[in-house]
């Protein structure tokens, strides 16, 4: 009996939250799709793929382990600790997966070893409580402010649009660098006021969400550590799921300092490429939940083997995640998988399309706040190539699935 080979990949770029690449990975009849992190420079990533995908013509895609080290063995010298090299190899992995699942019969999440869980728990990403379809605020000016009646209804709105959706935890951003109390463009430091506001701010969303609603804080990574860390001890008392990147992503010993100083629980992660990024905030005693994000960071696997240092270190593992339905159906199997996962995120409470983009074997992708996992083969959904057409990247002159590269 001949092992099946790959015959072709192709890539389409595509908006979801933003611009984005889905990666196609072809053995014979047989496909499996991928989607690399979105608002990542999506040409580079193309170029990547392409350059990635003649050492994948002729290989078995099964061997998924295999071609992932080999990948990143291969760019060690040029680049496989992070960037857009990891986050192309992110859609390949994935792709693959899906893939090795449908030529199997298997679901991925019974590839990974099995389940845990049979519905993976989302938070809805509420950004500050305004946003664009794209991702964005409107108005970039402020999060709207909560002593005003008008910030009251926009917080009171958002959070009952995510709690009649049915999410029982959610997120929202903190961190308005460019409202009336910003005061300086390049210093990390919050002033007196800037703290005040933010208490105001979480105060309230406290007392407009459900007593068993989860809430954890967005920092976005803007500021020093003395100031993270007064942020921190004045929302102490708002009993937080978690403070995200309080500081910046590159010095994992200031995010130390900052996780010594508080009581509130510290999330980090999404900045970080790879395991051996995470073995190092494991050992610097930085966080207290890490959220790689799998379509960014080194893909499925590589996501499971960080969910695994986290259960070590009994910790918990709640993914980042601002992908289309693709990523994060991808994501939930990872979640399934692990015994540690709490949370995978959802930030597309306003991309009217995301269940369009896909059918999924569930049904809805994302449903009273959950994702059903389900024994169909490989991620266990179908791209609606037509729908995918209407949300093309026009602008980026990148293929829709028209330039195969092929053996
Ligand atoms: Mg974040």
């Amino acid at each position: 009996v001949n092992a099946p080979v790959i015959t072709a990949i192709d890539t389409a770029a595509i908006k979801v939250v933003g611009p984005c690449l889905l990666v196609r990975i072809d053995a014979g009849d047989e496909s499996g799709i991928g989607e690399c992190y979105p608002s990542a420079p999506v040409g580079a990533i193309d170029r990547i793929v392409r350059a990635m995908a003649e050492h994948l013509l002729g290989r078995d895609p099964r061997q998924v382990h295999l071609l992932h080290e080999t990948l990143r063995r291969w760019h060690l010298f040029t680049g496989a600790q992070g960037g857009a090299v990891l986050t192309a190899l992110s859609g390949i992995e994935m792709a693959l997966w899906d893939l090795a699942g449908r030529l199997q019969g298997v679901p991925v999440h019974g590839l990974l070893g099995g389940r845990f869980r049979d519905r993976v728990p989302l938070y809805a990403d509420c950004h500050a409580g305004t946003v664009d379809a794209a991702g964005h605020h409107p108005d970039p000016s402020r999060i709207p402010d909560p002593n005003t009646t008008e910030g009251r209804a926009v917080f009171a709105d958002a959070v009952s649009v995510a709690m009649e959706r049915g999410f029982r935890a959610v997120k929202f951003d903190v961190d308005d660098v460019f409202g009336a109390l910003h005061h300086d463009d390049w210093n990390r430091a919050l002033t007196r006021a800037q703290i005040e506001r933010m208490h105001r701010q979480v105060g309230l969303l406290r007392e407009l969400l459900d007593d068993d609603v989860a809430l954890a804080i967005d920092m976005h990574a803007r500021f020093d550590v003395p100031s993270a860390i007064r942020a921190a001890q004045a929302l102490a008392e708002f009993d937080l799921m978690w403070l995200e990147e309080p500081v910046p992503p590159e010095n994992i010993a200031a995010l130390a300092a900052v996780r010594r100083r508080t009581t509130v629980p510290i999330c980090a992660g999404e900045n970080l490429y790879g395991r051996h990024a995470f073995l190092e905030l494991f050992r610097a005693e930085a966080v207290d939940i890490v959220m790689p994000d799998l379509a960014k960071f080194g893909g499925l696997a590589e996501g499971r083997r960080v969910a695994e240092l986290a259960e070590l270190h009994y910790l918990p593992f709640a993914p980042h995640n601002v992908s289309g339905p693709i990523g994060t159906v991808a994501a939930a199997h990872v979640c399934a998988t692990a015994p540690n996962a709490t949370y995978l995120e959802y930030h597309a409470l306003d991309l009217p399309y995301f269940e369009d983009l896909v059918d999924y074997a569930a049904g809805p992708v994302v449903k009273d706040g959950v994702v059903v996992m389900t024994e169909a083969p490989g991620l266990g959904l179908t791209l609606r190539i037509d729908v995918a057409q209407e949300h093309r990247h026009e602008s980026s002159g990148l293929p829709f699935f028209e330039s195969p590269v092929r053996s």
